[in-house]
């Protein structure tokens, strides 16, 4: 345990902010920080063909110790932290055989954590929790999940005796802006599947995210001297506020869960010449996904017939896909991890992810992969907390999940 702590409070100190504004791979400079010093660690533990790119993408190889044919395996995770939130100068605080009542992050500023708000602390009581001091993220997002991988690479070197296959790690700079996936060499990663070790609460697997699209909606107004405006002017903002009338007002992110997919309206711009709307569609079943798509576009349809112009442009883009489609077929790769976080004394929780992650870009360019718990929770912000057990129990799970692998059956 202790040294899952020295490990992570090593790397949740170097500070991995990534940046959306940037243009280059990886986002800020930063980031190589930890990436070199994490190719330095993986030699030192003894991986072999440790490399980094260009971009700063991570790969090593724990070769197999068993004669047999094992598929490869791989875990995944990533080592930059939310541009949502400060990560510079974290300061953990470690809670021993915490007591279930409320944790004071910062005396100071009145900063408290607490299971009357964050209910799932209850689920750690008597274990040992690291939190932030209130004035920064903590990173366990993801960099527990590093924790995990590399702390059970270094055990399954250190225990020969559990048999294995071929295992491969890559860690990716920029998942939080959407790019982890993005640079990811899958060809030259060479895993038959792997997992992300990116999720929340232990026991999380998950093998469904949503299908996700953007779409944004131009409405054309007339700017004319309001003093002789009759007739003429064309106010674009009253406009875009009938297209946003027209759409279900439940179907919204504070009105869904589980299933339920939706419309969300992120940003609205505007003067009467022209008002921009900027949606994201969601939505974890294909057709109904395409549906709303559809739906979008009617409205629009259906508002320029009704004012017989064209006031109302529309333009859609997909972002990502459910990659349940993908793992479906592999349906193993689930199972095994299942069984796996039994065999070590986790229930398995699998549920669809409200969102997507690295492993469903990484599904669609030809590498299954689902994402197991990391144990952190409240992630991007001050409230975020990992319980040292829950990093443990994934340690064991990513273990197990190699046996499983190299059974014979
Ligand atoms: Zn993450």
């Amino acid at each position: 345990m202790q040294q899952i702590i020295n490990r992570f409070i090593s790397y949740i100190t170097i500070d991995t902010e990534s940046d959306p504004e940037s243009n280059t791979t990886p986002s800020t400079e930063k980031q190589w920080d930890l990436a070199n010093k994490l190719v330095e660690e993986l030699k030192a533990i003894g991986l072999s063909d440790v490399t980094i790119d260009e971009n700063a993408y991570i790969m090593a190889t724990l070769p197999s110790n068993v004669e047999h044919n094992v598929p490869v395996i791989g875990f995944v995770s990533h080592f930059d932290t939310s541009p949502d939130f400060t990560g510079a100068n974290v300061k953990p605080q470690i809670i021993n055989d915490y007591d279930g009542k409320d944790i004071v992050l910062n005396a100071e500023e009145n900063i408290v954590l607490s299971p009357d708000y964050f209910e799932d602390l209850l689920l750690y009581k008597g274990q040992t929790i690291i939190t932030t001091d209130g004035t920064t993220l903590l990173g366990a997002d993801d960099k527990a999940g590093i924790t995990e991988i590399v702390t059970a690479m270094e055990y399954l070197i250190n225990h020969p005796e559990i048999k294995h296959g071929k295992i491969r790690i890559g860690f990716t700079p920029d998942e939080e802006i959407g790019r982890g996936a993005h640079k990811f060499d899958v060809e030259k990663f060479g895993a038959d599947w792997a997992y992300t070790m990116d999720g929340s609460q232990v026991g999380e697997l998950e093998y469904e995210n949503f299908n996700a699209a953007g779409a944004k909606i131009k409405v054309k107004g007339k700017i004319v001297h309001p003093g002789y405006a009759k007739g003429k002017m064309i106010n674009s903002m009253y406009y875009a506020s009938e297209f946003i009338n027209a759409l279900p007002r439940l179907e919204t992110p504070e009105c869904t869960e589980g299933y339920e997919g939706f419309f969300h309206l992120h940003d609205i711009e505007g003067d009467v010449e022209e008002t921009t709307l900027q949606y994201i569609i969601r939505d974890h079943d294909m057709d109904k996904f395409e549906a709303r798509k559809a739906l979008l576009e009617k409205i629009v349809f259906d508002l320029n017939t009704k004012y017989e112009s064209e006031i109302f442009q529309i333009e859609i883009k997909d972002q990502y896909f459910n990659m349940k489609e993908k793992v479906e077929p592999v349906m193993h790769i689930v199972d095994i991890a299942e069984e796996a976080m039994k065999a070590v004394g986790v229930t398995p929780l699998i549920k669809a992810i409200r969102g997507g992650t690295d492993g469903s870009q990484l599904s669609y360019m030809g590498l299954p992969c689902p994402n197991i718990f990391a144990g952190g929770h409240n992630f991007h912000g001050r409230y975020e907390y990992v319980p040292v057990e829950s990093m443990q129990k994934a340690v064991d799970v990513i273990c197990k999940i190699a046996e499983l692998t190299a059974k014979e059956k």
